[in-house]
C-alpha cells in the first residue's frame, strides 16, 4: 500500500477530501467480500493515510477505511502492536519517501 500522498496537508480537516465523501456512505459499510470491491475507490484517494491513521488508532472495527477492510486492520493491528500513534508512524513514513523522492 503507497501512503506517499498528501504529506504537507495532513490537517484535521482531511475528511473534506475524501474521495468517497460524494458516494453512498453505505457502500464502504458493507460485510465480507463485498469489502474487497468497495475499497476500490480508496485506491486514489489524497486522504487514505489519514483515514488509515484514524481507523486504526481508534480501533475502529467496521467498514472500509483507509483501503482496508476491518479484517486487514485487524490483523495490521496484531502484526504492530508496538505501534501505539498511527497518525504519527503513517506521517512519519510519509515524509521519509517524499525525502526520497
Ligand atoms: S481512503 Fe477510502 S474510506 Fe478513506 S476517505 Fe478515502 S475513499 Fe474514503
Amino acid at each position: 500500500m503507497s501512503v506517499a500522498v498528501g504529506v504537507g496537508r495532513w490537517g484535521e480537516d482531511w475528511a473534506s477530501r475524501a474521495l468517497c465523501v460524494s458516494q453512498d456512505p453505505d457502500a464502504l459499510f458493507v460485510r465480507g467480500k463485498a469489502q474487497h470491491d468497495a475499497k476500490a475507490v480508496c485506491k486514489s484517494c489524497p486522504v487514505l493515510a489519514q483515514c488509515l491513521a484514524e481507523a486504526l488508532d481508534n480501533r475502529t472495527e467496521f467498514g472500509v477505511w483507509g483501503g482496508m477492510t476491518e479484517r486487514e486492520r485487524r490483523a495490521l493491528l496484531r502484526k504492530r502492536p508496538d505501534i501505539t500513534s498511527w497518525r504519527t508512524a503513517l506521517r512519519e513514513g510519509m515524509a521519509a519517501a517524499a525525502q526520497k523522492g
